[in-house]
């Protein structure tokens, strides 16, 4: 047996001990599941995910809102949502929000992880890729959804009734396949100047007519966008190594396409899409209710290149506001009637040069020493080792691999060194092996309490998590050098990272503001109850959330 099947096996052994109900294997068919759809259920599902939107700038920017956002916060605010893992990168953040489950069991333990066994090509395998199918030579991959475990809401519905639409739109592939999943009537994502979709399947009508339009725009060019007053004070140039940022306007040269990407047309964009494909497909207006994902890219492309801080963010989010409020006054005009749940894959933070001018000035940029080739070269002249490939990370921080020929003994004497080593550095927090991290239980209650052990477990899963987890000390950005387009980042286990907020929303809905913590694990049971979908016992590892304000209850008896 290979090392991928018996490690497949072996997890599938272990999820099915914990979790009986649940589907182990994208392959294997999805348990029973029945509807019955109450009368006053929504007809269409909008679920959306902002890129990158932390709890810490929605709150800056909240009371600013006059269009979608705004909206949406007259619905079941929940400010303190929790991406409750440590890996708080895209890929496993989008698993999360319409599975209900964590990344110990979507599988999605990162954007990208290390596969020794792969023979194709680099041993980094992308969450959202099928290595099976890499050609060599293609620098090109394969987007496809075989590494998520588990079904997503809009599977379950599908199951239920296959008239049911399942739909998403993304400014990247692993944004829309991680809120589609497996068996998705439409899908597409932002690929080099317009849409694409999964090999195989026709770029449909909806698709055709927005990537014209994106064709005009970018032969066209545009000037800068307005800088509302409020972002007059974040207006200031920052440099950050050869970067210089946070006086950004989004001016477009025209044929310029990375720059449409990282800026707010790139949202509007994916939002127009959204409404093609509603009226393309008729969502809404079935017997049965669909589902529509809309993964926003636009604030983590504006996050990475410019921070969180600057007249660029302030800037997306006045335009990303708009854009929302036009999305839902169009689906008003079609007399759909629909909810919302809008969230965030994980949050963010700002850039340490300018969070030193702002009296942060204990943030900083992670040195070289915490590195896989740093540990290398140390650990192969102590054991007399070839150091190339001896340690294998995808960064400074998150999971780390040893060389998988090493005798199990002499690979637990080097665990045992590396977190020696690293722990001795002034910027590591803590290194879990994968023994402590499994040794774990999976973590219940207050995400915010949560060990730094838990967050981990969460994000642990056997088939594809590494030998052992480095976790830097709070502020430090894994970037060593920054550069043009990536001075800032995510995807640390700390709460500017994790926490997200959470809003649903219906027209006519008692709204509420819950300031206690919940998980985004806790929207896809929430939703299903919501739409008298009901999933096997154990399938969740969040709680459905009674989204009435009032006496009435959403979670029914389902709860
Ligand atoms: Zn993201």
């Amino acid at each position: 047996m290979s090392r991928v099947k018996s490690l497949a096996k072996s997890v599938a052994v272990l999820m099915a001990t914990a979790l009986p109900m649940i589907p182990v294997t994208a392959q294997e068919a999805p348990q029973p599941v029945s509807q019955q759809v109450p009368a006053n259920a929504p007809r269409l599902i909008v679920a959306i995910a902002i890129d990158q939107l932390s709890s810490d700038v929605f709150a800056q920017y909240r009371q600013r809102f006059t269009g979608g956002f705004a909206r949406l916060t007259q619905g079941a605010v929940f400010p303190a949502g929790y991406q409750s893992h440590a890996a708080t990168e895209t890929c496993p953040g989008h698993s999360t929000i319409l599975t209900g489950n964590r990344p110990a069991h979507t599988g999605i333990i990162a954007n990208s992880w290390i596969d020794q066994s792969v023979t194709v090509g680099p041993n980094v395998v992308y969450c959202a890729e099928d290595v099976a199918q890499r050609s060599a030579g293609s620098k090109d991959y394969v987007a496809s959804t075989v590494h998520l475990l588990v079904p997503t809401l809009g599977e379950w519905m599908k199951q239920a009734n296959p008239a049911a639409r399942n739909i998403a739109v993304s400014g990247k592939d692993r944004g829309a396949l991680m809120m589609g999943g497996h068996n998705i009537d439409q899908v597409y994502w932002w690929k080099g100047k317009g849409f694409a979709t999964l090999n195989g399947r026709d770029i449909g009508p909806a698709a055709v007519a927005q990537n014209d339009e994106i064709t005009k725009a970018l032969a066209k060019g545009a000037p800068e966008f307005p800088l509302p007053d409020y972002c007059r004070r974040a207006d200031r140039a920052i440099k950050a190594g050869s970067a210089t940022v946070g006086n950004g306007h989004f001016a477009l040269k025209a044929g310029d396409a990375n720059a449409f990407r990282t800026s707010p047309r790139l949202d509007r964009a994916t939002l127009d899409l959204g409404l093609k494909l509603v009226d393309e497909q008729k969502l809404g207006k079935g017997a049965v209710p669909d589902v529509l994902s809309v993964s926003l890219s636009a604030t983590d492309y504006v996050g990475h290149s410019t921070g969180t801080e600057g007249a660029e963010m302030c800037i997306q989010l006045t335009q990303l506001d708009m854009a929302l409020g036009d999305f839902f006054a169009s689906l008003d005009k079609r007399g759909i009637d629909y909810g919302v749940v809008l969230t965030a894959d994980h949050g963010g933070f700002d850039l340490p040069e300018r969070l030193h001018e702002q009296a942060l000035d204990k943030a900083s940029r992670v040195s070289s020493a915490v590195s896989a080739t740093a540990l290398s070269a140390t650990l192969g002249k102590k054991y007399g080792l070839e150091a190339k490939d001896l340690v294998l990370s995808d960064g400074a921080a998150g999971d780390y691999w040893l060389r998988r020929d090493l005798a199990p003994g002499l690979k637990g004497k080097l665990v045992d060194d590396a977190k020696a080593l690293l722990e001795a550095d002034p910027q590591v927090e803590v290194v879990l092996s994968a023994a402590e991290i499994a040794a774990t239980a999976m973590p219940t209650g207050s995400a915010e309490t949560w060990t730094l052990a838990e967050r981990a477990r969460a994000s642990y899963n056997p088939l594809h998590s590494g030998d052992f987890v480095v976790m830097l000390k709070r502020g430090v950005v894994p970037i060593p050098t920054p550069g043009p387009g990536y001075v800032a980042t995510h995807g640390s286990p700390w709460d500017y990272d994790r926490r997200v907020p959470i809003l649903f929303w219906r027209k006519g809905m008692t709204g509420f503001e819950q300031p206690s913590a919940i998980e985004t694990v806790d929207i896809a049971p929430s939703l299903a109850a919501w739409i008298g979908l009901k999933i096997p016992e154990g399938a969740f590892d969040g709680r459905c959330l009674d989204l009435d304000g009032g006496p009435g209850n959403t979670c029914g008896a389902i709860r």
